[in-house]
């Protein structure tokens, strides 16, 4: 990979909770390359969202707090900005599509002027000039009669237009780093496709890059370059999308790829055994050891570190 565009560096966002700090994300380390397509996986609670929200500066202070860690947009440190220099990068570098579109678009206002308040944000322009590129937005993202749909308010569109919207707002600056939260979960399966096909359009079609939360290896098989899969707030491996499916080194990951269809396949679907543990109650050593066949007294007793080798990261003493 050339320098990569966003480097995430240990990276830690703790919580208070009544039980106690937890670490919501633990020590994450990153990369995504320019034009790449890096797809965050894992099961829910696997601290992917704090991630995203930690990178764009959203964690809710308190409970939360960014405790160690960087995370540098092409060598800067965004954890060393202000709110106000956060802000100017935030929406205009690098943008959110959100997972639920309903909740993030405010319901009292147009969706144009939604996006255009962006525009006249970051961009400056007057009234006029961003209700026009809003409109030229909406129809890049294939939203029909755009000159009659920013008067719209949320609730008069579709789920999928909804998302459409939300997609628009996030990339009518032109960011260079898009973060999709989980971008198609609240979608049936044919607009789920559509809208994976206009994110990876308009990346391609803009040279940025792509940072994709979900729990869905379908999609990240579609549309990713990269992968990372998160377990109980951790990066427990990330490689380039081809070696990682074709040789999974965690036997977690092992265990989720296990757990999927594959078309045309008699093989027989394997379950990943037991729950992901609580943050606040986790197993001593490799969190993953209570789930893992191949667990031995090292993993009970020592938590492994997550370790660079040919291009690949990997957190497990079978691999040290
Ligand atoms: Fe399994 Fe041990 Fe590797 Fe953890 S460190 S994934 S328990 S083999």
């Amino acid at each position: 990979m050339t320098a990569p565009i966003l480097k995430i560096k240990n990276l830690t966002t703790c919580f208070a909770t009544h039980a106690g700090v937890v670490k919501a994300v633990d020590n994450a380390s990153l990369d995504l390359g320019q034009g790449e397509t890096l797809a965050i996986v894992g099961e829910s609670g696997c601290g992917k969202t704090v991630l995203a929200l930690s990178i764009m500066g959203l964690i809710p202070d308190p409970p939360g707090r960014i405790t160690e860690g960087q995370v540098l947009y092409r060598g800067q440190d965004l954890l060393l900005l202000n709110d106000k220099e956060m802000q100017k990068v935030r929406g205009n570098r690098l943008s959110m599509i959100f997972q639920e579109p309903m909740t993030s678009l405010n319901p009292v206002f147009r969706i144009g002027d939604q996006i255009s308040e962006t525009l006249r944000l970051h961009k400056k322009m007057d009234a006029r000039e961003a209700r026009e590129a809003a409109i030229e937005a909406l129809k890049l993202v294939g939203i029909t009669n755009p000159q009659s749909r920013v008067e719209n308010f949320p609730h008069e569109l579709s789920g999928g237009m909804r998302q459409r919207v939300m997609i628009a707002m996030a990339l009518v600056c032109s960011p260079e780093i898009l973060i999709a939260d989980e971008p198609t979960t609240a979608l049936d399966v044919t607009i789920q496709s559509q809208i994976l096909r206009l994110l990876d359009d308009l990346k391609k079609r803009m040279n940025g890059s792509l940072l994709l939360i979900t729990h869905d290896l379908g999609v990240v098989a579609r549309v990713a370059t990269r992968v990372a899969v998160m377990y109980a707030g951790q990066v427990v491996e990330s490689a380039l999308l081809g070696d990682m499916f074709k040789e999974p080194l965690h036997p977690y990951t092992h265990g989720l790829l296990a757990s999927v269809p594959r078309l045309g396949s008699r093989a027989e679907l394997i379950p990943v055994p037991g729950n992901v543990p609580a943050l606040t109650n986790l197993p001593s050593g490799c969190r993953f050891h209570p789930r893992c066949s191949h667990a031995f007294d090292l993993c009970r007793e020592q938590e492994p570190q997550l370790l660079e080798r040919d291009g690949r990261r990997i957190r497990c003493w079978l691999h040290t």
